[in-house]
């Protein structure tokens, strides 16, 4: 029966990187193994992050091949890697049906951010952003989006040893929440002790306000962060640049986050991407402050990164410097974050696949959108 289920839910195989530490108990009891290889299993997927069936040195050969029948064990292969001189590495990976996502690795410090995708294109058609420009092709497995930081590792393993991934941010291509229960279900595995061991609350996922995706998120048990592409002050001009406004506007928005249960010590992070001319003038910043003011929150001002063909601008230096002062002296805790990595188009907005050819031999989607 639960065979079945996960048969339905997964498109042929079992995505065996993908199943939740129980799953993976249901999968082994079926085929009658003792209850002390779900955690050499486990162990294997996602403590050491193998690559394929074999490398499980002290699993039996049968049941390894007993595995491979019933199951597919999903890795990324690492297409290109690109650094930036302000040491920031964007990698691009290739799905097994040839698909390309991108990944970014962000140190700061001690301290290393990877950005993660969750989808192949994405569906909400943000005008400013790069990625709504490839438009939607499929969601993510779970195995696809923990694979993504297992090969991370293992790429900051050979170039800086010593380094860690420390925080994990879903910002890269796709919403999040769109892909909802892959998406917590990755999170379930990547903070789970016996794996990367990730903290909870060092991982933040990224939304454009999906409202249904917010509610479910809200009543998860454990929660990462949440953080929430606000980009405008008035519907008239979040409708022009996020058309998800028109299905849930500022104020649904806000009043899902009011409800939202938020813990102890933790604050919302609102997203305001700055575009010329268009959400960056002092009433802006008046609007925003009255809608966030009462909001446990920071707000990270994050001036528009170009690519190809969008019309928009970033503000000149002395406007994004004007907007941030005047949004902090009306109250509002404001951040500027600086772009990473815009040298190799790895910075917010700007994972599209740019200049890739995947090496399945087809020419990637992107480029012909972008070219
Ligand atoms: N779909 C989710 C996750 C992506 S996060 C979301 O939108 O939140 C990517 C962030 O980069 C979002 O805050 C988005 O508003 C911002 N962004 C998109 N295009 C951008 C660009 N060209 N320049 C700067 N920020 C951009």
């Amino acid at each position: 029966m639960f065979m079945v289920e996960l048969q339905k839910r997964a498109s042929k195989k079992m995505d065996l990187r993908g199943l939740k530490m129980n799953e993976l108990q249901n999968f082994l009891e079926e085929l009658d193994q003792p209850k002390y290889r779900q955690e050499q299993i486990w162990r294997w997927l996602h403590q050491k992050g193998i690559k394929s069936f074999d490398d499980m040195k002290n699993i039996p050969l049968a049941l390894r091949n007993q595995m491979k029948e019933k199951s597919e064990l999903i890795t990324l292969k690492v297409d290109t890697i690109q650094r930036s001189k302000d040491g920031t590495k964007k990698i691009r990976f290739l799905t097994q049906d040839g698909k390309s996502i991108e990944s970014v690795l962000i140190p700061d410090g001690d301290k290393t951010t990877q950005c993660i995708s969750s989808q192949v294109g994405c569906a909400l058609d943000c005008q400013f952003c790069a990625t709504a420009k490839l438009g939607f092709t499929r969601h993510l497995k779970v195995g696809e989006i923990v694979d993504q930081v297992y090969r991370a590792k293992e790429i900051l393993e050979q170039e800086e040893p010593g380094r860690r991934i420390t925080n994990l941010v879903y910002m890269g291509m796709g919403e999040p929440l769109h892909n909802f229960e892959r998406v917590s279900a990755s999170i379930e595995l990547l903070t789970h002790e016996l794996g990367a061991n990730m903290s909870y609350r060092k991982i933040t996922v990224s939304t454009v306000g999906l409202v249904s995706g917010i509610k479910k998120l809200g009543e998860l048990p454990k929660r990462p962060n949440l953080a929430i592409s606000l980009n405008a002050s008035d519907n008239e001009t979040r409708d022009a640049v996020m058309p998800i406004n028109k299905k849930w506007n500022i104020q649904a928005l806000l009043q899902a986050l009011r409800e939202y249960p938020l813990e102890n010590r933790r604050r919302l992070t609102f997203e305001y991407v700055l575009l010329a001319g268009v959400n960056d003038t002092d009433d802006d910043a008046h609007r925003l402050s009255r809608l966030l003011g009462k909001f446990n929150c920071k707000v990270n001002i994050i001036p528009w990164n170009p690519h190809p063909g969008a019309p928009y601008k970033r503000p000149t230096a002395e406007n994004i410097e004007r907007f941030q002062n005047k949004t902090k002296s009306l109250g509002l805790p404001t951040y500027l974050r600086t772009p990473r990595g815009d040298d190799i188009d790895a910075a917010c907005g700007q994972l599209a696949n740019r200049g890739a050819l995947s090496s399945s031999g087809s020419p990637d989607v992107s480029a012909t959108v972008l070219n």
